[in-house]
Formats: C-alpha cells, sequence, structure tokens
C-alpha cells in the first residue's frame, strides 16, 4: 500500500510498544498474530528492539493450516491442545520477565461451517490447556496487551460489498482512527485519554455503589456489585511494576460483579464472534446471578455450549460502561471482533473476573474470593449491551438510585 499507510503503521506499531506494552529493557516479548499481519509483526519487532527488548518471539496463526484440522484431522483427536507451550508461556509471564502481546484479526467465521461438537471439543480442550496463561493474564502479572490488524479475510467480513483491497484499506483505515495512531502524537494523545478514564473510575471507587441498574429495550435488569468491588480503566500497572494498556483501543471503565447478585433480562445490542463463530441477537433471564434462560437469534449452539462450559460460565465476571459517542461507535462500522465492539458500547462478560477489580484479592485464597462474589470459569466472553436507548442508574447501599448514563451517554 502506500507510504502514508506505511508511516501510519510504523506510528501504530511505535505506539503499542511504548503506550500499549510499555515494555522495559531486557524483557522477552512473546507475540501472536495472523500469518498475514507480518508486516505490523515486523514494525513492532523493530520498535520492539529499539526499546531495549531482550527477545521477540512470535506465533504465527494460518487460518488455512487451522482449517486442515477440522476437514483431514482424526475425530478422536479434537481434545488434544499444546498444554507443554502454555505452561511454558506461563511461566516467564508468572515473574513478569516476558511481556504479552496478541495481534487478533482472525476471520470471525472460519469456523462457521465445521462440525460444531468438533469444534466445541477442540475449543474446550485449548481453554484447559490455556488456563495457566489465563490465570496470569487475569492475575496481571505482567504487562500484556490486544491489538488488531487489518487482513483480507476479516477485512471482507466487515466491509462485504468492497473490493478486497479497498475493503483492506478502509478497515487499516478505520483502526488507525480508534487507537488514535493517525493523531500527529499519539502517544501524548493516550496520555490524555488514559487521564479522562482515569478520572473517571476514581468518581465511581468514590461512589461505592451496591448495584447497577439497567434499561433499554429488551434489558431490564439489576447486576450487584461485590462489597469490595474496584473501578478500573485506561491503563493500569502490572503486578511486575510496568503501567500498560491491555487493550487498544480501550474506552471503558470496568469492575466486578457479584456472581450470585444479578437479577432480570437483558438483551445484547451487537454481534459477538466467539472463537471462530458468531452469535448475535442473545436474550437472557438472570436468577441468583446465574443465567436461568438463554438463547440467541444467530449461533444458539455455540452459545448454549458457551454458557455451559463450566458452572461459571452461566455468571457474570465483569461489568463494563462505555458511552454511546465512543470513536468506535461514531465509527458505525460492526466489527465482529470484541476488541473493537465491547469498546462501542457498555457491556457485560460472563465467566472468569479480573483479580485487579476486587480489593486483596492477592492475599485471598480461591475459597474467599468465591464467597466474596468473585466469578471462576475456563471462559471470559464479553457481549454488548449498550446502545443510544440504554438507562443506568448507579444503586447506593441506602438503595437510592442515581442516574449514571441516560440514552447511552455519562450524565455528569
Ligand atoms: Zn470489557
Ligand atoms: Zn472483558
Amino acid at each position: 500500500m502506500s507510504t502514508s499507510h506505511d508511516h501510519l503503521l510504523d506510528k501504530y506499531a511505535e505506539l503499542i510498544i511504548r503506550a500499549g506494552l510499555n515494555i522495559r529493557k531486557g524483557q522477552q516479548l512473546i507475540m501472536t498474530a495472523p500469518l498475514e499481519a507480518v508486516d505490523l509483526v515486523r514494525r513492532v519487532t523493530h520498535h520492539a528492539y529499539r526499546a531495549g527488548a531482550s527477545l521477540v518471539t512470535t506465533l504465527y496463526n494460518d487460518e488455512q493450516t487451522a482449517l486442515m484440522r477440522f476437514r483431514e484431522g482424526e475425530a478422536e483427536a479434537f481434545d488434544v491442545a499444546p498444554g507443554w507451550l502454555f505452561a511454558g508461556m506461563a511461566e516467564v509471564f508468572k515473574d513478569g520477565s516476558a511481556a504479552r502481546l496478541a495481534i487478533i484479526g482472525e476471520n470471525p467465521a472460519l469456523l462457521a461451517g465445521e462440525n460444531p461438537d468438533h469444534v466445541a471439543r477442540a475449543n474446550r480442550a485449548r481453554s484447559r490447556a490455556y488456563k495457566p496463561v489465563i490465570e496470569q493474564i487475569t492475575a496481571f502479572s505482567t504487562n500484556w496487551c490486544v491489538v488488531s490488524a487489518a487482513t483480507p479475510s476479516h477485512a471482507r467480513n466487515v466491509f462485504p460489498d468492497l473490493p478486497e483491497e479497498q475493503a483492506l484499506a478502509a478497515l487499516w483505515r478505520a483502526i488507525f482512527k480508534c487507537t488514535r495512531a493517525d493523531l500527529p502524537d499519539p502517544v501524548a494523545a493516550w496520555e490524555a485519554h488514559n487521564a479522562a478514564l482515569h478520572a473517571r473510575v476514581k468518581m465511581l471507587n468514590a461512589k461505592r455503589y451496591a448495584a447497577l441498574k439497567y434499561k433499554g429495550p429488551g434489558t431490564d435488569f439489576t447486576l450487584g456489585l461485590v462489597d469490595d468491588h474496584v473501578w478500573a480503566g485506561g491503563a493500569s500497572m502490572a503486578r511486575n511494576g510496568i503501567l500498560c494498556n491491555p487493550n487498544i483501543p480501550s474506552e471503558e471503565v470496568f469492575t466486578m460483579p457479584h456472581r450470585e447478585r444479578v437479577e432480570g433480562i437483558v438483551r445484547s445490542t451487537k454481534p459477538l464472534s466467539y472463537q471462530g463463530s458468531l452469535i448475535d441477537g442473545i436474550s437472557c433471564r438472570f436468577e441468583n446471578g446465574r443465567i436461568t434462560e438463554g438463547w440467541s437469534e444467530k449461533g444458539n449452539d455455540v452459545f448454549r455450549k458457551m454458557i455451559e462450559t463450566d458452572e461459571g460460565a452461566a455468571r457474570l465476571g465483569e461489568v463494563a460502561l462505555v458511552p454511546h459517542s465512543s470513536p468506535i461507535s461514531a465509527s458505525g462500522i460492526v466489527f465482529n471482533e470484541t476488541l473493537y465492539d465491547e469498546n462501542a458500547a457498555s457491556h457485560i462478560a460472563v465467566g472468569q473476573a479480573y483479580a485487579q477489580n476486587m480489593e486483596n484479592t492477592a492475599n485471598m485464597s480461591a475459597e474467599e474470593k468465591l464467597a466474596a462474589g468473585m466469578n471462576t470459569s475456563l471462559i471470559h466472553v464479553d457481549w454488548m449491551i449498550g446502545s443510544g436507548e440504554l438507562d443506568v442508574d448507579g444503586i447506593a447501599r441506602d438503595g437510592k438510585a442515581e442516574a449514571l448514563m441516560r440514552k447511552g451517554e455519562w450524565v455528569a
């Protein structure tokens, strides 16, 4: 593509290393990326070594070879996952000596036509084997970041009416805009953005709400927060002492729901991509924090299997507020990718909660965390419930309601 594309790609890569990971001199970097993102991987590697990285290791994903397993692989082998690889990754994340970068951009519908039982078994085996890694990431042991790259299959999925080359260019433009990489000084822009998110976090932490109450089309529910919840958003300090931005872009402030205190009905407002399948039009009823009725208009089989992964998969692990006017929402694009779509709208996530969202978790046993309301699961899947029609109230401990969001925007 053009020189201006190369220039923006380089600024984006520098933003990822400096604001996203804030990589420390002497740290290793472990990066996963789609094969088609090699140009970005090279720019990121360049900036990583310039910032003093000791070793950059990249693991590429290739869609063609991923499909071969489902087309040619032995039926009994779908429970195999590379546990040895994930155990090794978990080790260097645990001591904070390696930073983690995930570049995503896979085709969200890649596995839609494959045997759903094989897909579910492969996902389950992978989730199990990946657990040691997820534990270190959710415990925030090291600096990590997730970013997106435009790939031909994802671009075709987002812009089905454009020729491939134009679709790819349009998706890159959207990525540069939503991540602020197209601004004159992206790193400074992220400092200002983080300051605004941190001010919102401070306000919400001072309120000490007992619950949030939601009203919108198809949504009428109350979501209790754990007593010692901590709101977070923007740059956060990993346990290895490095301040990083785990998601670029990120427009959300988020905290921990109580796993047993969610009541009412909720309807999703955007499609979500789950391990290669598309799920859309989710409706759920929660009782005592658990989904007692739940289905989706699209991808219902995958959705049902997802919430049946384990006990915690039908309970909430995260709640996040995002104004409807966020740059991702303003782009008008449905990315079919959670990293972007979750930053377009307020959302909830079923599954594993983040330890940083409750005080003192480092000193609590697994039983104590569970008793305090922290959810645990092999999965963590965000889905969008925000729109320009959503109202959110904060419920104080004495039961008094305060308007937090009206028609999807912050009240104050
Ligand atoms: Zn979130
Ligand atoms: Zn999430």
